[in-house]
């Protein structure tokens, strides 16, 4: 490298990822290799061909053609009328097995030399075949006689213009005994010189956004142009895409630092906000959409769908600029956006940052509104939508300490203030750190704040609640554990669960974990001396009992747990306030009493009195409720979840006379407002709105840094397995090669050695994608039979993978072990991967099939090339429909994957659903509403069944209050309604029935309430 400027590690990556892909191909191809011990058409998945005759013999359909395709193509429009002339030239290669007694009979196949033909092509419309002899002769001579191929040309004008397709096709005669394999192999086509025009990929409703330009189309293959006119076929389609730049105005980037708008927001914002409006003006006013409508040639559709996208444009800016306004002019916002800023500052310290990206302060502006304006705010749900770029979970984070620290200088001096919740297992550890990181941050701030008397912050220190399904904490530690239930003394407690990976305060790892039975408290403790807590246990809180005492500030948790809201009265701290607060020390907030809790104090024999509530009881329930991952809420999931939703709206307006503010995060646009109206009954509002072209807004602009290189493999003649496998071990295998002859890679790659070792590090694990649990254990097990390579260590991340074995695998990703040997080589994940696991170490993926939505599809390939440049194959499960249609457009589904997400199937309205649901509700009403109203305890049947007598509630009207709740108060609602009215009837007999053997509420009705949303098949489709 003498003479030029040193190579950067990002060039070095890129040099590296481009020849990992030519080894991987080669691998597929057979390139390089002249003797094999095996057949070559057990071995190779690219480039062969099929012979004709067989394929056609076996099952007669495009699927099986698909599978081990006989030809491959290219599809042309051409410009001009026929005849049509070109040049076409085919390149091809035979394996032949020698005899027994040949020169190698250990490895009896070897490969022929090249074949290359330039084959000159004139035709009519009748189309034609061409250069079987001329291609005869060449497998002659390099010896394979029998071989036999033609370029085919057929005409289609069943269109409105007519298409070409020249074709490559294998016409070889049938294998026979001495003749064991009828493959080509390493076939290529390319055609020049005829005149074409583009494609135009199908309309869609916002096509003014797009290129929608295709030069032409393969059959089993890829094409690239390599020059103006010329057309090549390609065994795999790669597609690079790149990062995204965060400012595209001509104006100066305002200094959007923590530290800036910690000291005065307003004069940068306002910049910001100018500057948005000039880009808005300078592109969507009414005669910039005409200038472009003229010059792009716009049909009427494609502009009326460009005024629509502008008015939703203006709408977002004046929300902006009505924030701005804000925080001129309202202390308490301005005070709380200052105080935010300087805690998400203290917590980004060392970690490479130190400012907002233009579009997550975008954000802010945008929703604080909320703040002034509760009543009003509330009607919308505001989803961040994210398809590039990373930084979503610190947007949410600044919101909610936003909103923590309004709460504070407004009076609410404790409780929760947001509620989030990620769906099924997708909260990972990662994610909860960086919560309990900016609320450590901001406890310090608050601290400091109150100590200097510059900001009325007052009250509980700022804590985190961690609140998930029973597999990952326990709901409660009771003294002496029966069954499943958890005693201070049961294996494992307290160190399993430990749920912080360090100290939030210090960020020191060696944290301890300790029971307290004095407290009841299980707890995480910061061992640094020098760690700037200082208070004893860390504040924060698994144990689902102690959040009900302690109502920390914020609680993260997984959206599951929202069915406990009709199982466990102690809930109700999550939608209104406690009843009272026990007198002794860290007992905490009380509820109903109980037989195991007569005091109501959820310590158990607490001998405590009853204090009243520090605050007023309208200030309890949570301000926020943040949806993490929005579009996963789909299908009986999200119809389960719609009736939870509208439940907890009910009861925070019950008990507070209140509504939460709703906050949500997707990976689609597609439907978001219909989906956000079935789920919360509620307005959507999206930010950012998309820009004026694909891939470029005011918020962001393409830039030329190397992001993933997407290539799309469709594998002919063996399975998708094998094709995974082969592809892992051929990464593996020259990872490897790297480390042990790193001068000879480094020359033949073209990387400044110095860089070997980072480059081990972020190569050497490879992710293998699998959809479906079953997918990815087979993909486990079988690299490791069927490598080449020796001490392949495989781990897996599925939702089945136990709580500590994720923590302990995420580490060893982190931080790996020093030697290459020891270390993780691959991983097989499934969905579980796309969410929160942020590892800057994982840049190399193979996906087995394509996932069943683009939404994930997206979400799954952002997790390799986080910061360097990424390589990611998407094996196709070629026989599928959906598949073959996406390896055509390949490279349009990456680029524009956002407009191939699909919309999102939901309903409120499933009488199935409503039968899994109806138990929850009623039980929650009675628990939440009717037991506070009775001032006495209502957990048996009998003594619920006389408060309901005397105070004349008949089951008629307590059908009338769940159908209002869920909003099936309709016309179109008539069957639901009658099917409550039956089952809230069934339940008040069980209830009178002198003869039940139940105790508890529970135990009446059937089905018993959700204990979990997952009660429900997340996957079935489900219809009105
Ligand atoms: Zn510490
Ligand atoms: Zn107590």
């Amino acid at each position: 490298m003498s003479g030029k400027v040193a190579q950067s590690l990002e060039e070095a990556c890129d040099a590296f990822v481009t020849w990992l892909d030519r080894r991987v191909v080669a691998a597929g191809r057979g390139d390089g290799l002249d003797r094999l011990d095996v057949a070559p058409s057990e071995t190779f998945w690219l480039g062969r061909l099929g012979c004709e005759d067989e394929v056609r013999k076996g099952t007669n359909d495009d699927r099986a053609e698909r599978l081990d395709p006989c030809a491959i193509g290219i599809r042309f429009r051409p410009a001009e009328a026929p005849p049509w002339s070109m040049t076409v030239t085919v390149r091809a290669r035979a394996w032949v097995k020698d005899p027994k007694d040949g020169p190698d009979p250990d490895r009896r196949w070897w490969r022929t030399g090249p074949v290359a033909e330039k084959i000159s092509v004139v035709t009519g419309a009748e189309g034609g075949t061409f250069g079987a002899e001329q291609l005869r002769d060449a497998f002659a001579a390099v010896g394979a006689p029998g071989r036999r191929a033609e370029v085919r040309i057929d005409v289609e004008d069943w269109h409105q213009d007519p298409e070409l397709v020249v074709q490559l096709v294998n016409t070889s005669p049938e294998k026979s005994r001495d003749r064991t394999d009828s493959h080509l192999y390493e076939t290529q086509l390319e055609v020049a010189g005829l005149r074409t025009t583009p494609f135009q990929l199908e309309a869609l409703p916002d096509s003014f956004r797009h290129d929608r330009d295709v030069p032409a189309y393969g059959l089993n293959v890829g094409v690239e142009v390599p020059a103006p006119g010329v057309f090549r076929s390609s065994d795999t389609t790669t597609v690079q895409t790149v990062r995204p730049d965060y400012w595209n105005s001509s104006r100066p980037e305002p200094t959007l630092s923590f530290e800036r708008l910690a000291a005065d927001p307003v004069p940068e914002l306002t910049a910001l906000v100018d500057a948005l409006e000039a880009y808005d003006q300078a592109h969507w006013s009414g005669s910039a959409l005409a200038t472009r409508e003229a010059v792009e040639g716009w049909t009427p559709g494609m502009r009326a769908a460009a005024d629509e996208a502008a008015v939703e444009v203006f709408a977002e800016l004046d929300r902006l600029q009505t924030g701005l306004q804000l925080l001129a002019t309202n202390r308490h916002i301005r005070q709380s956006f200052q105080l935010m800023n300087q805690a998400i500052g203290w917590s980004a310290q060392g970690r490479g940052y130190d400012a907002w990206r233009p579009f997550q302060v975008g954000f802010l502006l945008s929703a604080i509104r909320f703040l002034a304006e509760p009543a009003e705010d509330t009607k919308f749900v505001d989803t961040v939508w994210f398809a590039t770029g990373g930084g979503k979970t610190e947007t949410y984070l600044g919101l909610l300490l936003t909103t923590a620290f309004f709460d504070r200088l407004t009076g609410k001096r404790t409780g929760v203030t947001a509620w989030s919740r990620f769906p099924l297992r997708l909260l990972s550890l990662q994610q909860t750190q960086r919560f309990a990181d900016v609320l450590a941050g901001a406890e310090l701030v608050r601290r400091d704040a109150v100590a200097r008397r510059v900001a009325d912050v007052k009250g509980a220190p700022f804590s985190l609640g961690f609140l998930v399904g029973q597999a990952g904490t326990p709901n409660k530690i009771v003294p002496r554990p029966a069954g499943d239930e958890i005693g201070p003394d049961s294996p494992g407690i307290p160190d399993k669960y430990r749920v912080l990976l360090h100290c939030p305060f210090c960020r020191d790892e060696s944290l301890r974990m300790k029971f307290d039975r004095q407290r009841w408290k299980l707890e995480h403790h910061c061992t640094n001396p020098r760690c700037p807590w200082r208070r004893g246990a860390l504040p924060v809180y698994v144990v689902d009992q102690e959040i009900f005492r302690f109502l920390p500030t914020v609680v993260v948790g997984t959206l599951d747990k929202t069915a406990s809201i009709g199982l466990q009265q102690a809930m109700r701290g999550l939608v209104g306030p406690p009843l009272k607060v026990c007198s002794v020390d860290w007992h905490g907030f009380t509820y109903a009493t109980r037989a195991k809790a007569p005091n109501g104090c959820l310590v158990p024999s607490c001998q405590g009195a009853l204090q009243s509530l520090p605050m007023p009881a309208d200030r309890f329930a949570p301000s926020l409720r943040l949806q993490d991952e929005l579009h996963l809420l789909r299908d009986s999931l999200g119809a389960v979840d719609s009736h939870y939703e509208s439940l907890l709206d009910y009861l925070q307006q019950e008990l507070s006379g209140n509504r939460a503010k709703i906050v949500a995060g997707s990976a689609t646009l597609i439907g978001y407002d219909r989906q956000v109206k079935v789920l919360y009954r509620r307005e959507g509002r999206v930010f950012p709105q998309p820009g004026p072209r694909s891939g470029e807004s005011f918020w962001t602009v393409r830039k030329s840094d190397k992001l993933r290189r997407f290539v799309a493999v469709a594998p002919r003649g063996v399975t998708v397995e094998h094709v995974s496998d082969r592809t892992l071990d051929a990464l593996q295998r020259s990872v490897r090669r790297l480390a042990d002859a790193p001068s000879a890679v480094c020359t033949e790659a073209g990387i400044d050695p110095r860089h070997v070792d980072a480059l081990l590090s972020l190569y050497g694990t490879n992710v293998v994608y699998g959809s479906t649990l079953h997918d990815v254990e087979a993909a486990g097990r079988s690299l490791g039979s069927n490598s080449t390579v020796d001490g392949i260590n495989v781990e897996q991340l599925t939702g089945q993978t136990d709580f500590d074995e994720v923590r302990d695998i995420l580490e060893r990703l982190e931080k790996p072990e020093e030697e290459f040997s020891d270390r993780i080589h691959v991983l097989a994940a499934s969905s579980m991967l796309s969410h929160g696991v942020d590892i800057d170490r994982l840049n190399t993926m193979v996906m087995l099939g394509l996932p069943l939505t683009t939404a994930e599809f997206i979400q799954t390939t952002a997790r390799v090339g986080r910061r360097h440049p990424g390589l990611v194959y998407v094996l196709h499960k070629i026989g599928r429909e959906r598949d073959a249609q996406t390896f055509r457009h390949f490279d349009k589904y990456v680029r524009q994957g956002d407009r191939f997400v699909d919309a999102i199937p939901i309903t409120r309205r499933s009488r199935r659903v409503l039968a899994l649901t109806l138990p929850g509700l009623v039980s929650a009403r009675t628990l939440m509403v009717h037991e506070p109203a009775s001032r006495q305890q209502l957990s048996n049947p009998a003594k619920l069944h006389q408060y309901l007598r005397d105070v004349d509630l008949t089951p008629d009207v307590e059908a009338a209050a769940v159908a209002e709740l869920l909003g099936l108060d309709g016309p179109e609602d008539s069957l639901h309604r009658q099917q409550i009215v039956e089952w809230v009837r069934e339940w008040f007999a069980g209830l009178a029935d002198p003869t039940t053997t139940a105790r508890f509420i529970s135990e009446i009705g059937h089905p018993s309430p959700m204990r979990s949303l997952r009660d429900v098949e997340a996957q079935a489709p489900i219809h009105d």
